[in-house]
């Protein structure tokens, strides 16, 4: 006999071979029940103490939880069980026992706390709410893709060691390069500019490494950022690429993970999109009376925003140029512009995404980069880069895992990825 996965087995009669792990027992003394589960679903396995082999009908009291069976039964009909369907136990196997006790608590009501669930992450993986949480993540990555590659995107993977800063600022892991000091990447930018200045459509679902210090729930030192990049784009082209792909991806999730939506009991609507500059979030923010930075949005204002405009991604745009990275193009292609060619893409009361228009121009790159602070010597092969026949371009940045915790609304960033890395974990 071959495996049958249990979604499989509620479509079969006769008998069936299932293998996974032991969700639940009950013992009714002449009658028990044996709750199986695997990746595609769940079954209620019964024994009969006057029909079933002794010794199974023994394993099933005595079996641990967690353990993976194989199980050889016959589907039967049944108007009580989940899904109208049973298997009656003929023959089962314990293939790997589960130690007890188990170090969380791994019920479908489960009260064990987070960080001592992702101290056990493999085993937090067993419950299916968790399950549901990485599943629709995987449609999330797969709509990303799909959606850009049908549209001419070419999917790039950029280096992640680095010998400098990509976006200045000092929050980097140091890594050691045989004689040399290198870097983690902390994003894949300045690669993803020279391919659109190549390649012109680029997309790229890559880990970044940022050694910021913060203990947030929307903050991981290490998460994987979904980008493009547009050869001859502005602000304006790109923002529509990001409406059009997150649509795209609100869409799938709710086509494909019908039942880890129930599972996690949310309802999603595929998003509307609102382009507003600061400015008029900054005048919304004053008449409601909720802060807004000078050159930056607080949290009390990207709710606010929620609040305002529900299922809805709003574009921040026309951003001021201080608050925006120093490739980033200022208005009129002026370095000393007010406002600047960069957006924020604001979803469910957080930010998702910055992008924006880069400066393909060496010299106002430059004066950029003196106007931050930062050495251009520093930057040299960066800024020769566009020296070669570079048209402009723009592009963005949308966070995974922020994607996932913001789209399910999970309150710790946590829980939208497998093993994280923070400031305290660097295990599992
Ligand atoms: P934030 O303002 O939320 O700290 P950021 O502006 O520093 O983010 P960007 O450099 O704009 O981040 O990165 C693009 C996107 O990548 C963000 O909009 C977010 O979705 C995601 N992201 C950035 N930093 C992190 C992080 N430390 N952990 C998880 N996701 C992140
Ligand atoms: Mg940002």
């Amino acid at each position: 006999m071959e495996r049958t996965y249990i979604k499989d087995a509620f479509e079969k009669t006769g008998k069936v071979e299932l293998y996974g792990w032991v969700h639940d027992t009950r013992d009714l003394s002449k009658i028990r029940f044996l709750v199986l589960k695997d990746i595609s679903g769940r079954m209620q396995c019964v024994g009969i103490k006057s029909e079933t082999k002794a010794e199974v009908f023994k394993l099933m009291n005595s079996v641990n939880r967690e353990s993976v069976v194989k199980i050889i039964g016959e589907v039967k009909e049944s108007k009580q069980a989940p899904g109208g369907k049973e298997v009656l136990i003929e023959e089962m196997e314990v293939l790997a026992n589960a130690e007890q006790p188990l170090p969380i608590d791994v019920s479908d009501h489960s009260k064990t706390e987070l960080p001592k669930r992702l101290d056990y992450r493999f085993l937090d993986l067993h419950r299916d709410k968790i399950q549901a949480i990485f599943k629709i993540q995987s449609t999330i990555s797969m709509a990303f893709r799909e959606h850009f590659i049908k549209k001419g995107f070419i999917e790039f993977q950029p280096p992640s060691i680095i010998s400098s800063s990509s976006e200045g600022g000092t929050e980097l892991f140091p890594a050691k390069y045989f004689e040399k000091s290198a870097y983690l990447a902390q994003s894949p930018q300045l690669y993803k500019q020279m391919l659109a200045c190549s390649m012109e459509k680029v997309m790229t679902i890559t880990p970044v490494w940022r050694a910021e210090k913060h203990n947030t729930v929307r903050h991981l030192n290490e998460c994987r950022q979904m980008d493009i990049e547009m050869g001859f784009a502005d602000a304006k082209i790109v923002m529509k690429q990001m409406e059009e792909v997150v649509k795209y991806i609100v869409e799938q999730v709710i086509e494909n993970n019908k039942k880890e939506l129930e599972i996690l009991d949310i309802k999603l609507k595929v998003p509307e999109a609102k382009y507003l500059t600061f400015e008029e979030v900054s005048k919304l923010m004053r008449k409601y009376k909720v802060k807004v930075g000078k050159d930056d949005l607080t949290g009390e204002a990207e709710k606010k925003l929620d609040e305002l405009f529900p299922d809805t991604i709003v574009f921040v745009h026309d951003w001021p140029l201080s608050g925006k990275p120093f490739y980033i193009m200022p208005k009129d292609e002026k370095a000393d512009a007010e406002l600047s060619e960069g957006f924020d893409a604001i979803y469910k009361g957080m930010e998702i995404s910055s992008g924006g228009q880069r400066i393909h121009l060496p010299e106002l790159l430059e004066k950029r980069l003196k106007a931050k602070g930062l050495n251009p010597k520093d930057f040299k092969d960066y800024v020769d880069s566009f020296r070669f026949g570079a048209p402009k371009h723009g592009g963005w940045s949308i966070g995974l895992e922020r994607f996932t915790q913001v789209l399910l609304g999970l309150e710790n960033i946590r829980e939208a990825v497998m093993f994280p890395r923070d400031r305290d974990r660097l295990t599992p």
